[in-house]
């Protein structure tokens, strides 16, 4: 069964955080500057995010791009002295945390100790963003009405 889905069109997918891209993240065991590494994850059907990467969504309509293994590369941090591997959701955290502390490394006790908070601040930064992306989305719409209201 495994090996007829090998006829079928490999896709491929790529993205990476923007906060990977524009921020320095230091590594919380040494404090050296943090380098951007990926690895290849091959998901299948039968993997439980396989629609994520093999449909594509515009409005309501759903289009399938492939049926088939799709490759996907997934971006970590790693850190070039002491090896340490970190994923980007858990660097936010850590960098968040590095930032009150004032301090780039940071104890298991500091890192527990301001988790739930940082995890907080994340979320309602995140809503902020998305509230901020609506507005910019209907603002011309809304420059149209007051136009309309003033002339
Ligand atoms: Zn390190």
């Amino acid at each position: 069964m495994r090996e007829e889905r090998g006829k079928t069109m490999k896709g491929y997918y790529s993205s990476i955080p923007w906060g990977m891209l524009l921020r320095r993240h230091y590594c919380h065991k040494c404090g050296a500057r943090l380098r951007k590494d990926s690895s290849i994850r091959i998901v299948t059907p039968y993997d439980k995010d396989y629609a994520e990467y093999s449909t594509w969504r515009t409005g309501n309509r759903l289009t399938v791009v492939t049926d088939g293994d799709i490759q996907v590369k997934e971006y970590h941090f790693k850190c070039p002295d002491c090896q340490t591997i970190i994923k980007y959701p858990e660097q936010q955290v850590l960098r968040k945390i590095q930032k009150k502390r004032g301090s780039r490394i940071l104890s298991t006790q500091e890192q527990e100790e301001d988790r739930a908070w940082a995890e907080n601040r994340i979320s309602t930064e995140k809503m902020i963003k998305e509230m901020l992306w609506i507005l910019l989305c209907i603002t011309p719409l809304l420059i149209a009405i007051i136009r309309d209201l003033i002339e």
